[in-house]
């Protein structure tokens, strides 16, 4: 599904932006040079995006634009035709974007906008509107630009969806709507949500200033005036959902090691911290273990240190998938890592952790010279806790000591 369609008859600049299109996306890109040329196309593939020009040798009005949308097609329209009134009307079609192509910061536009559409897609947007007609053609534009959407008709279903769906990244909000306004909406939102993890835009017809503040104020991330232009709605959405990646990105970055894309250290502690009060004031089962490579110096040594890595990333996957999402792996340096499986009881957590040990040891890892690698790591587990994290931890190493004296290759505990 990831093709894109060019139909301009200016065959330079087709194939610079092809070539940029590949060379950033790495998306097939056809060329057609004609309207009858890109009729074929268009019978043939599927495409992701048509960027279309208006003025072409057999099309010179536009014509191939209501084709491809007749075809289904999502369009951008590329046009040297700065012309207010004709952008005006080509805007009102259900097309993308109109861009100008007078140079090279208009295709450098085009490849961002290309990348943000493919983001979109992982995407899920609620509208909440009781009027049948707006939450239609929100749901019309919002697809047109690759989200996901859910439309509901007022706040309570709005609440409702989102304490079923964790999928949500944007709320987008009606001001006036029966039982509870948009306003109380978002209030009630907030209460559960912060900025970083759900974003709110807020749409009203209301000519009152105060309200556009008291939607930032109790939350709104951005607030949209009607009637808007499609382009600001757009221009606007997109911003916010970047906002929102964004802040995953550095979240992320901050949370995790970057070899392995482990929790790390920082992150560990800020988890636990909480867990272990509430698990233990709760009487929930838990297990701390400290896992470490056995004779890691001697695989660097023997076969580099790029292999090394190699091995703490193959030791870093197989812990990750056989442990379940809510539980902590972590690595906090060099060949040490520490596991944390929540809500488990204490034979179950052993059974893992002898898996662990046994899947590590049978495990390949192939050098950088294509050489087969074998290793084995050792465990020491608490299950009986202490009264802080920092005992547990403290007992956990301890057994990791008593396993490595006691040969390697072992689960210790006591
Ligand atoms: P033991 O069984 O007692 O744990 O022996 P060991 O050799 O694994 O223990 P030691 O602590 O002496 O060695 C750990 C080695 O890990 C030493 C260091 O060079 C290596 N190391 C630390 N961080 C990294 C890393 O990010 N990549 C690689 N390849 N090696 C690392
Ligand atoms: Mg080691």
């Amino acid at each position: 599904m990831n093709r894109i369609l060019i139909i301009e008859d200016n065959k330079t600049l087709a194939k610079l932006i092809a070539k940029k299109i590949y060379a950033a996306l790495n998306f097939e890109v056809d060329l057609a040079y004609s309207f009858s040329e890109a009729k074929l196309f268009l019978k043939r593939y599927t495409y992701f995006v048509t960027l279309l020009d208006l003025n072409l040798p057999d099309a010179p009005n536009g014509e191939v634009v209501d084709y491809a949308l007749e075809k289904n097609n999502h369009v951008i329209v590329l046009s040297g035709n700065i012309d207010k009134n004709f952008r005006k009307s080509m805007l009102k079609k259900n097309i993308i974007d109109y861009v100008n192509k007078s140079g090279v910061n208009d295709i450098n536009y085009i490849i961002q906008s290309l990348k943000r559409l493919k983001k979109n897609q992982a995407h899920t947007v609620l509208v909440v509107d009781d009027s049948m007609v707006l939450r239609k053609q929100l749901k019309g534009m919002l697809e047109n630009l690759f989200y996901q959407v859910i439309t509901v008709a007022h706040g309570e279903e709005a609440l409702g969806m989102l304490a079923t769906r964790s999928d949500i990244s944007l709320v987008i909000t009606d001001y006036n709507m029966p039982v509870i306004d948009g306003l109380e909406l978002t209030r009630e939102i907030r209460k559960t949500y912060n900025k970083n993890e759900l974003s709110i835009i807020a749409l009203s017809s209301n000519e009152d200033d105060e309200i556009t503040a008291m939607f930032l104020k109790s939350g709104a991330n951005d607030y949209i005036k009607k009637p808007f232009s499609k382009e600001e709605f757009s221009c606007r959405i997109n911003n916010t959902i970047e906002a929102l990646e964004n802040i995953h990105i550095i979240t992320n970055h901050s949370n995790r090691d970057f070899l392995t894309g482990l929790y790390n250290k920082r992150y560990f502690y800020e988890d636990m911290n909480n867990y272990f009060l509430e698990a233990t004031q709760n009487g929930e089962s838990f297990a701390i273990a400290m896992i470490n490579i056995d004779n890691f110096k001697k695989i660097n040594d023997k076969y580099g240190h790029d292999s090394g890595d190699k091995v703490i990333v193959n030791l870093s996957e197989i812990l990750r998938s056989n442990t379940n999402q809510n539980d902590i792996v972590a690595r906090f340096r060099g060949d040490e890592f520490y596991i944390v499986l929540k809500n488990i009881s204490n034979e179950n957590a052993m059974n893992v952790f002898e898996r662990l040990r046994k899947e590590i040891a049978k495990s390949i890892t192939i050098s950088e010279k294509g050489e087969e690698i074998h290793f084995t790591i050792s465990i020491g587990v608490c299950i009986n806790h202490e009264d802080t994290l920092d005992d547990s931890m403290n007992h956990a190493d301890m057994m990791l000591f008593k396993a490595k004296q006691n040969g390697r290759n072992l689960v210790a505990f006591e």
